[in-house]
């Protein structure tokens, strides 16, 4: 954690409602996790704000309860260390202002050749891409299918889609969120819970940055804005759909990819990460 060590959840700011459902949102304080509380908040929910950097949770708890009277909790944690995991899911399995939508979106990437990049770096990936979804989604699903509603959504990638030279562990990490949501989507059929896998392409926020990605040769019209992909992302929850790959440009590629044989897709990506400037890894 960036401030506060193991300090516990605060309440931060209150708003008006009682009966607001609450959604619990990691990785919130930046991005597309910062975009999907302002658009809860918009919609009626409380909040339950989960990442390292306090002050960024701080003000976003206050911005949600000036703009939409949201009462929003923030709840630091390092989802990579067990301690502040098992307190998010405490917070999850909690059954006063039960978290009725949970949305698994704190991740980070890695670039560059596998043998050069920090092992323990790529650990570290695996357990906030994977560990933590699994074990935060266990947890609100062990209160939510008793309860017999509520809903998850994980953030994926279409990077899921294609083995990914140049972001090996990143894009299995995202393989294991597709193919996990998608089998629990069918698990939870009946229960009156719901789950979606929401695989967004380059979209603007500090991912790139913090992964050591030169993105100068993307060419704008494949970026997307955060605020666009939570929106389209929540429309198709709404839908009902199991997926969303949210950008025509997106889905288009996404499909391609799901019906072109593995030898051509892993090749293709191969060459691009060679037109590109050798990253670095973060997190
Ligand atoms: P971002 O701007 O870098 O935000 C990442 C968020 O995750 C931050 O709120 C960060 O907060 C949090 N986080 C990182 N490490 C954490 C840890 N150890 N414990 C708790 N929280 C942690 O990136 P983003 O693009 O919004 O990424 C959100 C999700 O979208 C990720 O799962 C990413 O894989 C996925 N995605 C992004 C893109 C893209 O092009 N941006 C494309 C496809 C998929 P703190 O630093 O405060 O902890």
């Amino acid at each position: 954690m960036t401030d506060t060590g193991t300090e516990a959840t605060r309440t931060l700011a209150t708003g008006a409602g009682a009966e607001r459902p609450v959604a619990l949102v990691t990785g919130a304080s930046v991005g597309i996790g910062r975009s999907f509380a302002l658009a809860l908040a918009d919609r009626g929910h409380d909040l339950v704000l989960v990442a390292r950097d306090v002050a960024r949770l701080e003000a976003l708890a206050k911005e949600v309860a000036d703009a939409y009277g949201a009462t929003a909790e923030v709840l630091p944690a390092d989802l990579t260390e067990p301690g502040d995991l098992a307190r998010v899911e405490e917070r999850l399995r909690a059954v006063r202002a039960p978290v009725e939508l949970l949305v698994n979106n704190a991740g980070f990437g890695t670039y560059g050749s596998f043998v050069e990049l920090p092992v323990e770096v790529e650990e570290r990936e695996i357990r906030l891409n994977v560990v933590a979804v699994v074990r935060c989604t266990h947890a609100a699903l062990e209160r939510m299918v008793p309860a017999g509603r509520g809903g998850v959504i994980n953030v994926s990638s279409i990077a899921a889609r294609q083995p990914t030279p140049g972001n090996a562990t990143y894009g299995a990490t995202k393989a294991f969120v597709s193919s996990f949501t998608q089998a629990l989507r069918e698990e939870l059929r009946g229960t009156g819970v719901r789950c979606m896998v929401l695989e967004p392409g380059f979209t603007r926020t500090e991912f790139q940055q913090r992964a050591g990605i030169e993105v100068e040769g993307v060419p704008s019209f494949l970026w997307a804005d955060p605020a666009a992909v939570v929106q389209a992302a929540l429309r198709a929850f709404d839908r009902g759909r199991a997926v969303c790959v949210p950008g025509p440009l997106n889905a288009t590629t996404a499909a391609l990819a799901s019906v072109t044989p593995g030898v051509v897709t892993r090749r293709v990506a191969a060459a691009l990460l060679r037109r590109r400037p050798r990253g670095g890894a973060a997190g």
